[in-house]
């Protein structure tokens, strides 16, 4: 019966890990339909963006009631899962506490997990309670419709259920340890771990003879180790990949002031050549980036492949928070555009045609893009490019990027500007000023009386 319990659990485990690894693969694969961009300048300053953001958490507290409840739940999470690594093997080998041998040490970290499983319960209410009684705008906006609003809930209760499920795991062990059960009790006679929580939860076990007390551990084991290799693979379809991702999304974040645009290298030549007079007016003009290596050139981003590896990244990444949103001056005075929706819609969208080569082997067109597809030229004409989503967001995401290659792609691949920008391009072409008036004029209003 062991030996079957620890064949079952070893390829539960190696399912769990094989699909795992499958999803993360796929998710490389489609952030590399990106284009390349060298994000690996000044790697110290890059570490230390990721010390103080991704792992320190610098921008959540910011908002100290959320911030300082992320921090606990975060750590807590992070840390029980420590012991996750004695689950495998005691599940491999068939063993009891495997780290026990530890003593004191080991009764000092299970008494800490016990600890910080009852504060990440707390946790996980708290973070209920705000997302589903308060009314709280960013967690009702319009793109939090069914499935991200699903999604952030089934993840609290997942944590909820998995924190029980430790914390009966463990009284169920104390309790068959205390009654000196065969495989439970150490030889030494001393108790493996500290129960300072689960403790609390012995007077419900009262009068469980040892064989159902071995049920309710063993059947709270599985499903804790279960439930963990389920999350693990819910990740990839979840907003919690930023569990994963926020690290290598702050490394790869701009480390230059981040009001200073990507200007586009063709463009930049184009301008310095008119701008130089030495230069030869009847040179062959500086060719678009992508045609020297017989790529059709484009300015700008009208779908994911447009956009760069990073952007793509950042798709991935978003925690669908909406601190962004809520700091966003166009979304607060009504206007369509909201930068969660932003990235939302990347992600969307890149899901979507990772789904189109998973089943034909290759991208076959779809007739579809993410600009009109998914976001609508109303919104990315509402950014006032102010920059404060990419100041709030806490892991480092840049949405305001995506919107000014959107931009870009329709000024310069189809002259679609709104009306008025074009008229007072057209302005600036050809009277050196936004206003419609003749540069000889200009000076008229020092001479009416
Ligand atoms: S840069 Fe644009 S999208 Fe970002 S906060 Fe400002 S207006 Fe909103
Ligand atoms: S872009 Fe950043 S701030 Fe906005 S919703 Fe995503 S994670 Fe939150």
């Amino acid at each position: 019966m062991q030996i079957l319990a620890q064949i079952v659990f070893i390829l539960a485990l190696a399912i769990g890990i094989g699909i795992f690894v499958r999803n993360i693969r796929r998710m490389i694969r489609n952030i590399k339909l990106g284009r390349e961009i060298d994000r690996t300048d000044n790697p110290g300053a890059r570490w230390r963006k990721m010390a103080k953001i991704a792992l320190g958490q610098y921008k959540m507290v910011r908002r100290p009631v959320s911030g300082i409840v992320h921090v606990i739940v975060y750590i807590g999470f992070i840390i029980i899962n420590i012991e996750v690594l004695e689950i495998i093997i005691d599940g491999i080998f068939g063993t009891h506490r495997i780290f026990a041998f530890a003593g004191e040490p080991y009764r000092y970290l299970i008494g800490a997990f016990e600890i910080l499983a009852l504060l990440v319960l707390l946790g996980v209410i708290i973070f209920w309670i705000r997302r589903n009684v308060m009314n709280i705008y960013r967690f009702r906006a319009r793109e939090i419709t069914s499935w991200p609003k699903n999604d952030a809930n089934y993840i609290l209760y997942f944590e909820m259920v998995l924190m029980t499920l430790f914390l009966v795991m463990n009284a169920a062990d104390y309790q068959l340890q205390l009654n000196l059960a065969p495989h439970y009790a150490m030889t030494s006679g001393e108790i493996a771990g500290a129960f300072p929580v689960s403790s609390f939860l012995l007077p419900l076990l009262d009068g469980f003879s040892n064989s159902t007390l071995i049920i309710i551990e063993r059947t709270a084991w599985w499903l804790h180790i279960l439930g963990i290799l389920f999350f693990l693979n819910y990740l990839y379809y979840s907003k919690h990949l930023h569990i994963l991702l926020a690290f290598p999304n702050v490394y790869y974040s701009k480390i230059r002031p981040k009001a200073e645009f990507d200007n586009i290298d063709a463009v930049t030549k184009e301008v310095q050549l008119m701008m130089d007079p030495d230069t030869d007016p009847f040179a062959a003009p500086a060719e678009p980036e992508g045609e020297a290596e017989g790529e059709p050139a484009k300015f700008g981003a009208s779908d994911i492949f447009d956009l760069n590896t990073v952007q793509l990244l950042n798709s991935y990444t978003c925690t669908e928070c909406g601190r962004c949103t809520d700091q966003c001056p166009a979304n607060n005075t009504g206007k369509l555009l909201s930068p969660r929706k932003i990235m939302m819609d990347t992600r969307d969208r890149l899901e979507e045609v990772g789904e189109n080569i998973n089943k034909n082997g290759k991208f076959v067109d779809d007739g579809k893009q993410l600009l009109d597809d998914y976001i609508q030229r109303e919104e990315i004409w509402a950014c006032t490019t102010c920059q404060m989503c990419v100041e709030a967001c806490p892991v480092g995401i840049d949405p305001m990027s995506i919107i000014v290659e959107m931009r870009r792609y329709l000024m310069m691949e189809q002259s679609a500007g709104p009306a008025d920008l074009n008229n007072a391009l057209s302005n600036i072409e050809n009277n050196g000023a936004p206003w419609p008036y003749n540069q000889m004029d200009r000076l008229n209003w020092a001479t009416e009386n």
